[in-house]
């Protein structure tokens, strides 16, 4: 090697290794797993009721939908447990939960959020071991943004009188929070943080699948001190949920999931005062326009269907394509399409994990079924799936009518479904054609064009020139059959507070 002043420079050690590299044979990516020895798992969880482990009456067993391998047993909650475990709420929440110091508060929360970043490449790990999505993205996205999230309410928690001046502000009391499978710890974090930061307590329920982050929380909750009784866990299936939406000491019900669920809870609810949010299904257009850059429209569309195996309940599931670009898009989508990795979750390469359960595999097969039955044309890239555990090979539906059932109901896999149009309004009539509206993607070069179709698209998040892109600052949340009330932002407090304007003004 020469220097700039002429002489000869030994080589270093880097440029060394740099020199006897070898040429790749081919270019296939070789395994990189990450570690699961950071996550030590207990035999079996019981409930977290009052700061403490209640030792469940009945339990079931978890696994690990990517191996089938069981993980820990889990409690059953019966009646009684989650009676128990409201009982510990409301007592924290009379004995002074409510009435400390909003600062005091935002202490909590602020803990929780460093102690989740902390720890955030164990709950990573165990995110994917029990749910199944790639240990890319539960360390990319779920753990920081549950992190953001208790950041972001505990900035609120001491400034409620300047989100809702000149209103009486009081916490509304117990809440009851039934959440799914697809984003555990997230949906925990969208749930509690702003719970806890309007000054209320919670009963907690996760998704009987995925329940292992939210029983790993209870140790956050422990190591950050938070008074006893002030969130509670307990586990559980359906029948679990029944018994949190149902029970009397309960004051508001937030809940994520299917939409025919929500509208049971909401009958359930009616007439008895008690608060509801619904944040329930999807099933959203991203409708590219002729005039999109296109390969970043492609990535979008990747993005917007296979994140997450579909598994987003503002997933774009409906792609609509401007007909003057519909071959080059369906092309190049094809083409990335063979570049997707399917596999271990854990594996940091892994663009497609498991799918969450058997129950959902079954459910996405019979629906693929039908959309080819109805007359549908099918495209799926050479996959080697592995053995055991629930899989499904990234989908695509060409030739789609938006009669057939897979551009109608929400099918929460790696499913798209390919429509055409024409002129912005009939991209507007066939993006708003769905009892849902949660969410929608436009991609255009026009910024007239992006304002002029988010006025007209029933959805409750219009994305631009992007997709899947979540903030804590940020309301999400449905029309229609997608649910009602906002999580996040400013807005995320609303539920969890009794506003009152003549109490203020009159004192
Ligand atoms: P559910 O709506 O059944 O589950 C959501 C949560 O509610 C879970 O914690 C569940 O418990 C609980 N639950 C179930 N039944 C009741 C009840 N009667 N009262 C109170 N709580 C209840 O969704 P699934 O898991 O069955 O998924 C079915 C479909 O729902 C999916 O295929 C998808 O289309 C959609 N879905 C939409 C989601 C979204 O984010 N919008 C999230 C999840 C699913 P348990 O886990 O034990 O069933």
């Amino acid at each position: 090697m020469r220097t700039r002043a002429g002489t000869t420079s030994p080589l270093t050690e880097l440029e060394r290794k740099q020199v006897r590299a070898p040429v790749p044979k081919d270019w296939t990516y070789a395994p990189a797993p990450e570690s699961r020895d950071i996550v030590r798992l207990e035999k079996q969880y019981g409930h977290y009721v009052g700061g403490e482990w209640l030792e469940p009456t009945d339990t079931y067993t978890t696994i690990s939908p990517a191996s089938e391998e069981p993980l820990a047993e889990i409690g059953q909650a019966t009646r009684a447990e989650v009676h128990q475990a409201v009982a510990a709420a409301r007592k924290a929440f009379d004995n002074g939960w409510s009435e400390i110091s909003p600062s005091e508060r935002a202490k909590y929360l602020f803990r929780i959020a460093r102690i989740l970043q902390e720890r955030s490449r164990e709950f990573a790990v165990l995110e994917s071991l029990n749910g199944g999505k790639p240990i890319k993205e539960s360390r990319d996205v779920d753990l920081p943004l549950a992190a953001a999230h208790f950041f972001y309410y505990a900035g609120w928690a001491d400034k409620l009188e300047y989100a809702f001046p000149n209103q009486k502000r009081r916490p509304v009391g117990v809440a009851g929070q039934i959440i799914p499978w697809n984003f555990p710890l997230l949906m925990l974090a969208w749930k509690i943080a702003p719970a806890l930061a309007a000054g209320n307590t919670v009963v907690l329920k996760p998704a009987e699948t995925t329940p292992l982050t939210a029983l790993l929380f209870c140790d956050v909750v422990r190591q950050a001190e938070l008074p006893a009784g002030v969130v509670n866990i307990v586990t559980g299936d359906g029948r679990t949920g029944v018994e949190i939406v149902k029970a009397e000491g309960v004051d508001k019900i937030a809940f994520t999931g299917s939409t025919e669920v929500g509208k049971a809870i909401q009958r359930e609810l009616a007439g008895s005062g008690k608060k509801l949010t619904l944040e329930l299904g999807g099933k959203a257009a991203n409708i590219i326009f002729d005039d999109a850059a296109l390969d970043q429209a492609v990535e979008g569309i990747v993005n917007g269907i296979y994140f997450n195996q579909g598994h987003v309940c503002c997933a774009g599931s409906r792609l609509l394509v401007q007909e003057s670009i519909y071959e080059p898009v369906v092309d190049k989508l094809k083409r990335r399409l063979t570049t997707l990795r399917v596999g271990d979750p854990l594996d940091k390469n892994t663009d497609v994990g498991a799918i969450n359960s058997k129950q959902q595999l079954e459910k996405i097969e019979e629906l693929v079924a039908s959309g080819a039955e109805e007359g549908a044309e099918i495209y799926q890239p050479p996959c080697r799936l592995p053995e055991k555990g629930y899989w499904f090979v990234p989908t695509v539906f060409t030739n789609v009518a938006q009669s057939y059932r897979i551009a109608q109901e929400e099918i929460f896999g790696p499913v798209l479904s390919i429509l055409t149009f024409r002129t912005p309004e009939e991209a507007v009539e066939k993006a708003n054609n769905t009892p849902y509206g949660l969410s929608a993607g436009v991609w255009t070069e026009k910024g007239s064009r992006i304002l002029w179709m988010a006025e007209r698209l029933r959805a409750g998040v219009v994305w631009a020139n992007t997709y899947n892109r979540f903030d804590p600052s940020s309301p999400f949340g449905g029309y229609k059959e997608s649910g009602f009330g906002r999580e996040g932002g400013r807005h995320g407090l609303e539920p969890y507070l009794q506003l009152d304007e003549s109490e203020a003004f009159g004192g």
